[in-house]
């Protein structure tokens, strides 16, 4: 019987497995160095900050695996040989495949900084992390501070971690702006003042130098590297961003870029293999999409995908209109479509903020055909479907703009603001 084996238990593979068994009865096996079971990775947060227990992160009960004629190991996978389909693991055990499929996720960037591998030094990406933080910074008398290295989605979720415990944070972040080569001028601002509220120490436009190790080999403190400004603490947490966490592929004569090199269809350049969600890279980009998108949603998509052509229906990857949503500490974020930091050539940015300072809109639109391009939301939760199906029919703005309660997923909140939303977008755009 043919042997499927999938490396990776985060949402990509396992989507892939449920999808292969839901479609056939070949063999198969999921290999995984991190954890037993699936975990929802998005979650982890919750489980450090007491919403839930880690045993909830996990979607499906152990016992679904044997059922449903899974099989579950755990190990590193060190190298991959293809000619004679054989995974070595790091402790010196083999698994042979007939089909391959590599779902193993992202890593932590790490940028070669002093003191990186400090003992309290750590990302939050895998379990480990959290087990690490549950270690260096239970409270705020063990951890008396703590700095965060890198302003992006997983740093303010890790500053709210460690805020939620009373842990005094410095946040630094290497642009003017917090994740201003994402958000409009108009969020990103909003934001930094949000952070600021929390009594986050945001440092904007400020790079680390280095960790400084105490006698034990414990982190103490961090480097400034334009003012040499030495900051105490007891925790450092590196998260600017992440890549394709592929390092053990690269001796293989599997195609590597920054991710494994992936066609349409999700296949690599040897025959049997594929690679899906965060570590995939296509070679060519669909659309305005980037080529590796390290996203939920993206990861479980590409796993249905690579199921069908597994068991015979060859399909490719259409990821669709973009989207996705995360949080800022007490602010939900929602994107659809496209809204760059900066309008492009042929693009307008409108851009609404309430005067609480929590809520904002950016409604990018083609300034020739007046065609609507994409919304950010802050503060203010939309639909999903309404947006999708708007982009589909390529609506004009002003459509988008008179219907936009449709789109509300709380009609009753979002009318208090309906009104001066569309004033402000009349009056900017000299509409009746
Ligand atoms: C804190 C946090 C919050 C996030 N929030 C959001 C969000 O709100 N929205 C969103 O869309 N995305 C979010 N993401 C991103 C999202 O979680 C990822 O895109 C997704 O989990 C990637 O899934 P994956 O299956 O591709 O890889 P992963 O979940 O990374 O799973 C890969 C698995 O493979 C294992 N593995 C790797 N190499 C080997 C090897 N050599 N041998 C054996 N096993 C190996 C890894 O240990 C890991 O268990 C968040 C991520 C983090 C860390």
């Amino acid at each position: 019987m043919e042997h499927i084996v999938i490396i990776g238990n985060g949402i990509s593979g396992v989507t892939a497995a449920r999808h292969i068994r839901k479609l056939s009865d070949k063999k198969i096996t999921i290999v995984s160095a991190e954890t037993d079971y699936f975990f929802a990775r998005t979650a982890l947060m919750y489980v450090y900050m007491g919403h839930m227990k880690f045993e909830h992160t996990q979607p499906y009960e152990n016992w679904f695996w044997k059922k449903n004629r899974i099989e579950l190991k755990k190990g590193y996978v060190k190298t991959i040989e293809t000619k004679s389909k054989t995974l070595h693991f790091a402790d010196g055990d083999m698994l042979q495949y007939d089909t391959l499929v590599i779902a193993t996720g992202s890593k932590p960037n790490k940028f070669g900084w002093p003191g990186q591998d400090l003992d309290g030094v750590m990302g939050m990406y895998h379990k480990q992390d959290l087990d690490n933080l549950e270690k260096y910074a239970p409270n705020n008398k063990v951890c008396k501070h703590a700095v965060i290295v890198g302003g992006g989605l997983i740093g303010i979720e890790l500053a709210e971690m460690l805020n939620s415990r009373n842990i005094p944070v410095t946040f630094l972040v290497r642009e003017d702006s917090f994740w201003d080569i994402v958000l409009p001028e108009g969020e990103s601002k909003m934001i930094n003042r949000h952070i600021k509220n929390h009594h986050i120490d945001l440092r904007l436009g400020v790079n680390l130098k280095e960790i400084i190790a105490d006698e034990n080999g414990k982190a103490k403190g961090v480097v400034v590297a334009e003012t040499g400004e030495i900051i105490d603490c007891d925790v450092v947490g590196l998260t600017a961003g992440v890549s394709p966490n592929i390092d053990f592929i690269k001796d293989s004569d599997i195609e590597t870029g920054r991710g494994v090199k992936v066609n349409r269809f999700l296949e690599t350049n040897i025959p049997d293999v594929y690679a899906i969600g965060d570590c995939a890279e296509q070679h060519e980009a669909i659309g305005q999409r980037r080529p590796i998108e390290a996203v939920w949603y993206t990861g479980r998509m590409m796993g249905e995908t690579v199921a069908q052509t597994i068991c015979g229906n060859r399909i490719e990857h259409k990821p669709g209109h973009w989207y996705n949503s995360a949080k800022f500490l007490d602010i939900e974020y929602q994107t659809y479509g496209w809204v760059f930091a900066k309008p492009g050539e042929n693009e307008i940015h409108f851009h609404w903020k309430h005067e609480d300072d929590t809520k904002c809109i950016t409604v990018c639109f083609d300034k020739n055909t007046n065609e609507f391009l994409g919304v950010n939301t802050l503060g203010i939760r939309m639909r999903h479907e309404t947006f999708d199906k708007w982009l589909t029919e390529k609506r004009d703005v002003d459509y988008v703009m008179n219907h936009l309660s449709e789109a509300n997923f709380d009609p009753e909140f979002y009318k208090q603001y309906e009104t001066e939303i569309l004033l402000s977008f009349n009056n900017q755009f000299q509409k009746a």
